[in-house]
């Protein structure tokens, strides 16, 4: 059974040493448990706070642990009732090939499902984070203006096509044309603006002629920098992630900006509003489950997945997703086909 154990904790970006690939014999389910074998593990932004000891939402994975994560696997073997060999489960097993459970976390996803793995995307926590925090924060009204960055990632690419459903506007923030393309030619989005471009600010105001209502925080940064001139009066701000912040190790250097901040949120009513989607939105999984299936099927919502073979390539990938060098959402297929 190989495995990801946390070797260190990264200070900066991690690095080929954070993680160690150890090899520990095949575990044994015993009554009341079940052998999962993992097929797919999916790699999160989130994974990044979790490899440091610094105080968060959810307790950090201990030096010599197995590296947390969503994952799609096999039961193989079962001495658990309601879990049968051959089934198909969503968990939270982990960086490794096999795990042993009781069935804790752990949610069927029936025998043949069309897409095993967008259980850990869009039909997911990406999805369903998308969903709640645009819907239930932002709160957008059709004609109004949405902003999303991370544009053609898994949450930021659902936000904005159900931001079009909804009749919104939607103006994208990517990294470089290419996905800049995909998000209007391919996800309908009305704009999509380039944040390496040096003229990123001026791009952004030009695409938004009406202000911004509300504006989808996945990034932080130099992108929040463009956005904040451009918020209307009771623009809402779903705070929902900061990746361009995950591996800083310091405040950025110049002016301190704090009351200028206040001073915004205070003379246009501007609401920011962090959310943990389990922790504040669990209780409307069926609802987003419900109406996502369908916006799927009607071939509404696209999505697009980048999945990449090996375990043994996770944590380059894992890296790699920090960087932006993701197209879509990353996926790990355990086991090569
Ligand atoms: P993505 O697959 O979109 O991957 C991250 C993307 O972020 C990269 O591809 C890159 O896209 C962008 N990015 C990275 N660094 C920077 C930077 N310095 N400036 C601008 N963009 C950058 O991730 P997800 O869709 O899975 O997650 C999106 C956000 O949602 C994350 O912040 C994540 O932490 C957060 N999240 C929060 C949850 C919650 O409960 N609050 C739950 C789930 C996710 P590009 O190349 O286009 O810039």
């Amino acid at each position: 059974n190989r495995q990801w154990i946390l070797a260190e904790r990264p200070i900066g970006e991690p690095t080929d040493q954070t993680l160690k690939l150890v090899e520990s014999p095949l575990p044994v389910a015993g009554p009341g448990e079940m052998l999962l074998r993992i097929e797919y593990l999916s790699l999160d932004p989130y994974m990044r706070g979790r490899m440091s000891d610094a105080p968060s939402y959810a307790p950090p994975v201990q030096i010599g642990e197995v590296m947390t994560g969503g994952t799609v696997a096999r039961v193989i073997a079962s001495q658990l009732d309601g879990f049968e060999v051959g089934d198909l489960v969503l968990s939270r097993s982990g960086w490794q090939d096999y795990a042993v459970s009781d069935g804790t976390e752990v949610a069927k996803l029936g025998k043949a499902p069309a897409h095993p793995s967008w259980s850990l995307g869009i039909l997911g926590m990406p999805g369903f984070t998308a969903w709640a925090g645009l819907t239930r924060i932002g709160e957008p009204k059709a004609g109004e203006t949405i902003a999303v960055a991370a544009a053609t990632g898994p949450v930021g690419a659902t936000v904005g096509q159900i931001g079009k459903i909804l009749g919104c506007r939607v103006v994208g923030i990517a990294g470089g044309p290419e996905k800049c393309a995909y998000a209007v030619e391919e996800l309908g989005f009305d704009a999509c603006i380039d944040h390496k471009s040096p003229d990123f600010a001026e791009l952004l105001a030009k695409a938004c002629p009406d202000g911004i209502d509300v504006y989808y925080e996945n990034v932080g940064g130099k992108v929040l920098d463009g956005v904040l001139p451009l918020l209307n009066p009771n623009a809402r701000v779903p705070v929902c992630g900061i990746i361009s912040q995950y591996n800083a190790t310091s405040l950025p250097e110049g002016p301190d900006r704090l009351n200028w901040l206040m001073a915004q949120i205070l003379r246009k009513k501007l609401k920011f509003q962090g959310f943990i989607i389990f922790d504040d939105f669990g209780h409307l999984y069926p609802e987003f489950a419900a109406q996502m299936s369908g916006w799927i099927e009607s071939g509404k919502i696209r999505y697009r997945e980048e999945i990449i073979d090996g375990l043994e390539n996770a944590p380059r990938a894992f890296i790699g997703l920090l960087r932006g060098e993701n197209f879509g959402k990353r996926v790990i297929r355990v086991r090569p086909a």
